[in-house]
C-alpha cells in the first residue's frame, strides 16, 4: 500500500508530522465503530487527528497507559471490559465517573489524565434531542441494573424527573443501583413481575438489558400492551436499529428512542472533551448509519 492510500484511503484524513493521536481500547475491539465515527468527525471539522482501534488484553493495559503518555495520544475512548480496571490509572475522575464506577473516555493534558464517563449524559442528550425534550416531572421506568444502567440511572437522576423506577431480573442488583443514586432523586428497585404496575404509570419506558440484541430480534424485555400510549419507549439496543420492543410499542402508539443516538452522543462528548469543539453529531451519525447498511 502506498503512502497515499493510507492517508486517504483508511481514514481519509490528513496524516502528517503534526497529527494527533486518539483510540478505543477494548477486547475484543475489532467490531468497534468508533473509529469511522470519530475520524468522520476529524474531518468534518478539519482537525488534524487520526483515531485508531487498539486490541489491548487486561494484562496489557498499564503498558497501554504508559503509552498514551509516552506517544502523547490525547484521547481516548474505554469499552469492555476496561471501564473499572482503567480507574486506577487516572491521575483524577471526574465526579460523575466517579459516581458511576466507570470510565469511557480519558483526556491526556500533557500527561496527566482525567477520566469521565460520557454514556449516561450520551444517553440523556440523545433522549432529550429525539424524543423527549423535557425530563423535568416525567415517571422513568428502567428495565435492567447492568453496567449501561448505572450511568443512565445517574445522568437521568440530574433531569428532576418526578421518580425514577429500576426492575431487574436479580433484583438485589436493582436495589443495590437505587441505593446508589438514592440521595439524588426519587429512586426505587422492584422486581421484573412487579413490571406490569410500573409500565402503567411511566412516561419514559427504557430497556438497558440485551433483551432483542442480534441475533435474538424476537425476545422483548415487556409486553408493550402494558405501556401508555403517550409514553416514549427507549432502548439502548442500536443492532438492530429498531428491536421488538420499539416495533410493538410503535403500534401501541407510543413515541419510539433506539440506541444509535446514545453511541453517537457519547463520542460526541468525548471529541468535544478532547478538542473543545462542538461535536459534528450529524455527520457521525450519518457515516455509522451507512455501515449499518
Ligand atoms: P450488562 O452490564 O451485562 O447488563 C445486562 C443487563 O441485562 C442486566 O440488567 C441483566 O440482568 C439483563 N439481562 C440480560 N439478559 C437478560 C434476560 N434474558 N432477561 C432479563 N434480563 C436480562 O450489560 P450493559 O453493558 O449494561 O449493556 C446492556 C445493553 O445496553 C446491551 O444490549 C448493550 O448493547 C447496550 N448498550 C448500548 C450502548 C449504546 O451506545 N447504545 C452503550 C452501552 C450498552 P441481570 O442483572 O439479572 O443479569
Amino acid at each position: 500500500m502506498t503512502v497515499s492510500a493510507l492517508d486517504n484511503g483508511i481514514t481519509g484524513n490528513r496524516i502528517d508530522s503534526q497529527t494527533v493521536l486518539y483510540g478505543v481500547i477494548g477486547d475484543p475491539v475489532r467490531h468497534s465503530k468508533s473509529p469511522i465515527m470519530m475520524n468522520r468527525a476529524f474531518r468534518e471539522t478539519g482537525i488534524n487527528g487520526a483515531y485508531m482501534a487498539f486490541h489491548i488484553t487486561p494484562g496489557k493495559l498499564g503498558q497501554f497507559v504508559a503509552g498514551i503518555r509516552a506517544m502523547g495520544i490525547r484521547g481516548v475512548n474505554v469499552t469492555i471490559p476496561h471501564k473499572l480496571d482503567i480507574m486506577k490509572y487516572m491521575d483524577e475522575i471526574d465526579a460523575g465517573a466517579q459516581a458511576i464506577g466507570a470510565v469511557n473516555t480519558i483526556v491526556n493534558d500533557n500527561g496527566r489524565l482525567t477520566g469521565y464517563n460520557t454514556d449516561g449524559i450520551g444517553y440523556v442528550r440523545s433522549l432529550k434531542e429525539e424524543a423527549e425534550p423535557e425530563l423535568a416531572g416525567k415517571r422513568i421506568l428502567v428495565i435492567g441494573a447492568g453496567g449501561a444502567s448505572r450511568g443512565i440511572v445517574y445522568a437521568l437522576a440530574g433531569e428532576q424527573p418526578s421518580g425514577i423506577t429500576i426492575a431487574n431480573r436479580s433484583v438485589e442488583r436493582a436495589e443495590e443501583l437505587a441505593q446508589s443514586f438514592r440521595s439524588l432523586a426519587d429512586i426505587r428497585a422492584i422486581a421484573n413481575d412487579e413490571l406490569q404496575a410500573a409500565c402503567g404509570e411511566a412516561d419514559i419506558v427504557i430497556n438497558t438489558t440485551s433483551v432483542g440484541m442480534h441475533p435474538h430480534t424476537d425476545a422483548t424485555p415487556i409486553d408493550t400492551s402494558w405501556l401508555k400510549p403517550s409514553a416514549v419507549a427507549s432502548d439502548l439496543i442500536y443492532n438492530p436499529l429498531r428491536t421488538k420492543f420499539l416495533l410493538d410499542a410503535e403500534q401501541h402508539g407510543c413515541r419510539v428512542h433506539g440506541g444509535l443516538g446514545m453511541f453517537i452522543y457519547q463520542g460526541a462528548y468525548a471529541f468535544e472533551y478532547w478538542t473543545g469543539q462542538p461535536a459534528p453529531a450529524a455527520a457521525m451519525r450519518e457515516t455509522v448509519l451507512q455501515s449499518l447498511v
